[in-house]
Formats: structure tokens, C-alpha cells, sequence
């Protein structure tokens, strides 16, 4: 197995009675065959979402041509082959012999998985007598949800997740932006959304909210906010990048810019701080909505300090994955949620502190880490740290072994649980676009239990927080940015 799918393998082991090495064994040897009916609504996008989020984590992919277009197997293909070329989807004729079967469309004999979207929801289907009958066409973010929920589908059998850590789902229906099982309710998005937006953070389900956003009957102005380059380890986990980008490393904020065509993308590579600064020195535009797709507390309250006049931050833990949404005035902020702790250290900190490093050094993922680091260390800090002279941050905290402790989420997630997560976001995004009123400012669920089993919560706003006890200042920041914006935005 390859380092950069050691993740999916991580977290599988938390889940799956077998040892370390049979699952590695187990998911490399997996057959996953996927057919496809090319006349269902969006099939080739919910076909490519899949069977690339699928390349990126190990096993063998087999496209069954019953038919279908040239260019949608050129399409897959190539979109495969972009995201890791020596292991090709294979294309055959006939049905292999494999126990996982996948079919992007409403009918299949036997067991197969069955997905197809609805609106802005998907159905998925295990068991052969479930009826999918869809009242309306799937939209993108149907079609890229229904991915999602596919490639979990498909990681239950691989990994063989034992039988209280995951439901199968006979049919399951499910829609992020209202939260309902009922998707006749779901809406169509027939009009052109014309968004203006900050997104912070650029990783795992950055990515996928950039994914979603690209392929939405969308367009607009976009602040992407991420430090950090593209690299190895990241293929595995993210939605966009490929074998290209671990070679050429661009910015992640380059992702972005390049995979929103109809945007107009203003690329910040700079941390949350620097980024306020240059709102108010009117370098850079404030827009009132915010998307977060971050790993830690301290970076989710740092960009609270945007504060827009919504924040929707997703968040992903192991297989788990969720949103908190803010309306100021409203909900409950960043810091609300994620209340600074004074009597204990941050998990960031609690890391440094063992390894002997600053904090500021270990939260920079790209750094590398040099012989000085280690000038003055303890000598079982120097012999922990010496085997990793040369290796960026963002792996020394897994490869040290300290990913036990609060690691403030250092190890991202496999891919399908962030694109569920960046789902849910871009629900909420959508419903407050098209002024819907759903429930709850806190939802998650399982990704290996399913959505139909999400808590939804309406959190209250914490007395003390520094949003009640600074509103008139918070009010006035707002005030200034909103007008000093205004030229900016267009
Ligand atoms: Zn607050």
C-alpha cells in the first residue's frame, strides 16, 4: 500500500475486525465494477466524481461498455488516468467476476450498489427490490453527493466495516440543503446563482466545495484563502489535483482559480491574519458569505474574525463529518462553538510541547523541518525528531506517532467523507441563496451510518463569547469593511 492511501487504511482499521495488513491486502486486491446509463440526468458526472474519487485510494476499477458513448469512456478515462496514471480504470466488454458492483443509474440486476441523484439530493440503493423512481432530474450537486454516498457505499464492503460501525442501506434518500429524506422537495436549481465568497482553507473539503461550486450553473467573485502548496500526500485525500500537480506542487489557491473558470478568482496564499489585514487595508475584498473547510479550532476562530454576515464551516473527524453555520447576530460564532481552552494547551501546542518544536513551526504543514529545529533539544526530542530532517510538518506529527493526542485533526480525511462534508456546505450555501428555511446550525452525522441518521441542532450563542461582549466593535469592523467593499465588488 502507498503512503498516501495510508489514511483510508488508518481509519479502516477502526472500524474492520481484520488486522492492519489483511485490509491493506483486502483493499488493494478489491475489484469495483462500475456501469452506467447514459441517458440518466448528469450520469457522467456522477460517473466521474466516482470513479476518480475512487483512484484516488487503492483497488482495481473496471468500467463495464454496455454501449456507451466514446466520449464519455474517453472522459473517464482520461479523467482517471489524470489522477494517477499507473493504474488505469480498466474497460471491459463483459462483466467481470467481482462481489462490487456499482451502477450509476435507477436499474440493475442483482446485488449491485445502485446511485442516482434527485434535485439536489441522491438515492442509493443495495437491496434489488428498492424502486428508484425520481420525481425530477439531478443538478451537480445531486449528482456529486450521489458520488459520495457511492464511494462510502463501496468503502463498507471493501473494508469489510463490521456490523455495528455502518448501515447498508436498502435506499436511502437523502438531500444536503434541506436535510430531508423526502427529495421531492429538493430544489432544482434551474436559474444561474451568482455567488460572491470567501473560502478558506483548501484541502480535503476544499476541494470538494470547489468541485461542487465549478460544476453548479454558477458564477461570481471568489477570495481562496490557503498557504499551503499542493503535494504527494494530498492526491489521496483531496478533489482536485492529480499526478501533475505532486510534480509541478502548485498553490492550492491555484486549484481553485484554474478549476472555476466562470469565476473571477482573487488567490490569497497567505494565512487567515494576513488576509483581515488586507481587508482593511482594501487589498483584498470582504465578502458577507464565508466558507471554512479548516482542521482547527484557533484557525476556525481566526476566521470568524472575517466576520461576514454568514459562515458556513465544514468540518470533517474520521467518519464523521458536519457543518456549523453562523448568521451573525444570529448563531453562535466560531468561538462559540470552539471556545478558547486557557487551563489546557491546544492540541497544536500539546504536540509542540512533546517534540520540543514552537507551535507556530508545526501548524505550517509545508515547512520543512532542518537540522537547526533540533539545536537545544532534549536528546529523546533529537531522536525522535532526526529520522524526519528534510520532511514537511504536515507528516511529522503522524509519523511521530503522536496522532493520538489531539492533534487538532492534522490527518485529513478519505475523500468521501470530506466531499459529504463539502456537500452539506454548499447545501447550506444554497439554501441561503435561495432563502430556504432549514434546520438546524449544527449538523452532523456518520458517513458510515448515513445522513438520515444526522443530529441537527439549533445552538444557542455562548454568554461571554467575544461576540457578545465585543458586538459594538465587531459591528463597527463590519460597517467599515461592507463600505470600504462596496467599489471592490464591482
Ligand atoms: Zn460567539
Amino acid at each position: 500500500m502507498r503512503t498516501e492511501h495510508s489514511r483510508a487504511q488508518r481509519l479502516a482499521e477502526g472500524v474492520t475486525a481484520v488486522t492492519a495488513n489483511e485490509l491493506a491486502l483486502r483493499l488493494d486486491e478489491a475489484t469495483i465494477m462500475i456501469t452506467i446509463d447514459p441517458d440518466m440526468p448528469n450520469a457522467a458526472l456522477v460517473a466521474r466524481v466516482l470513479t476518480t474519487t475512487l483512484r484516488r485510494g487503492p483497488g482495481n476499477l473496471v468500467l463495464v461498455n454496455n454501449r456507451l458513448p466514446t466520449t464519455l469512456i474517453d472522459t473517464i478515462d482520461a479523467a482517471t488516468a489524470a489522477i494517477d496514471p499507473t493504474r488505469p480504470i480498466r474497460v471491459a466488454t463483459s462483466n467481470p467476476d467481482t462481489s462490487i458492483r456499482v451502477h450509476v443509474g435507477a436499474e440493475a440486476p442483482g446485488h449491485t450498489i445502485r446511485v442516482v441523484p434527485e434535485g439536489c439530493g441522491a438515492h442509493i440503493a443495495s437491496t434489488p427490490t428498492a424502486r428508484i423512481r425520481p420525481t425530477q432530474p439531478g443538478n451537480a450537486l445531486g449528482a456529486i453527493y450521489a458520488s459520495a454516498l457511492a464511494a462510502a457505499e463501496i468503502f463498507k464492503h471493501t473494508a469489510a466495516v463490521v456490523d455495528d460501525r455502518r448501515v447498508i442501506h436498502r435506499h436511502l434518500r437523502f438531500c444536503p440543503v434541506t436535510l430531508s429524506t423526502n427529495l421531492t422537495r429538493s430544489p432544482a436549481l434551474d436559474d444561474v446563482t451568482r455567488l460572491a465568497l470567501t473560502l478558506v482553507g483548501i484541502g480535503a473539503i476544499g476541494t470538494a466545495i470547489v468541485l461542487i461550486i465549478s460544476e453548479l450553473n454558477a458564477e461570481g467573485v471568489l477570495l481562496a484563502v490557503d498557504r499551503q502548496h499542493f503535494a504527494l500526500e494530498n492526491r489521496g485525500t483531496y478533489s482536485l489535483g492529480g499526478d501533475k500537480d505532486t510534480r509541478t506542487k502548485p498553490w492550492k489557491t491555484d486549484l481553485a482559480k484554474r478549476t472555476l473558470s466562470r469565476f473571477d478568482v482573487t488567490p490569497c496564499n497567505d494565512d487567515i491574519d494576513a488576509v483581515v489585514q488586507r481587508i482593511d487595508a482594501g487589498q483584498a475584498p470582504w465578502h458577507p458569505t464565508v466558507l471554512t473547510a479548516l482542521d482547527t479550532p484557533d484557525a476556525r476562530r481566526s476566521a470568524q474574525r472575517l466576520w461576514p454576515d454568514r459562515l458556513i464551516d465544514a468540518a470533517t473527524g474520521d467518519t464523521m463529518l458536519g457543518l456549523h453555520d453562523h448568521r451573525h447576530g444570529i448563531d453562535p460564532c466560531m468561538a462559540c462553538h470552539f471556545p478558547v481552552r486557557t487551563d489546557e494547551p491546544s492540541g497544536v501546542q500539546a504536540v509542540a510541547d512533546m517534540l520540543g518544536l514552537s507551535a507556530h513551526l508545526l501548524a505550517n504543514g509545508e515547512a520543512i523541518l532542518q537540522e537547526a529545529h533540533l539545536t537545544g533539544l532534549l536528546p529523546a526530542q533529537r531522536a525522535r525528531l532526526a529520522p524526519h530532517v528534510g520532511s514537511r510538518m504536515c507528516g511529522l506529527a503522524r509519523a511521530t506517532g503522536l496522532t493520538d493526542l489531539n492533534a487538532d485533526g492534522y490527518m485529513p480525511s478519505i475523500p468521501f467523507v470530506s466531499m459529504q462534508a463539502a456537500c452539506l456546505a454548499v447545501g447550506r450555501l444554497i439554501a441561503s441563496q435561495l432563502n430556504l428555511d432549514v434546520p438546524g446550525n449544527l449538523v452532523q452525522y456518520d458517513s458510515l451510518i448515513g445522513p438520515h441518521q444526522a443530529t441537527t441542532e439549533t445552538m444557542r450563542i455562548r454568554p461571554g463569547c467575544i461576540c457578545v461582549s465585543r458586538a459594538t466593535t465587531i459591528n463597527q469592523v463590519r460597517t467599515y469593511r461592507r463600505s470600504a467593499a462596496a467599489p471592490l465588488a464591482h
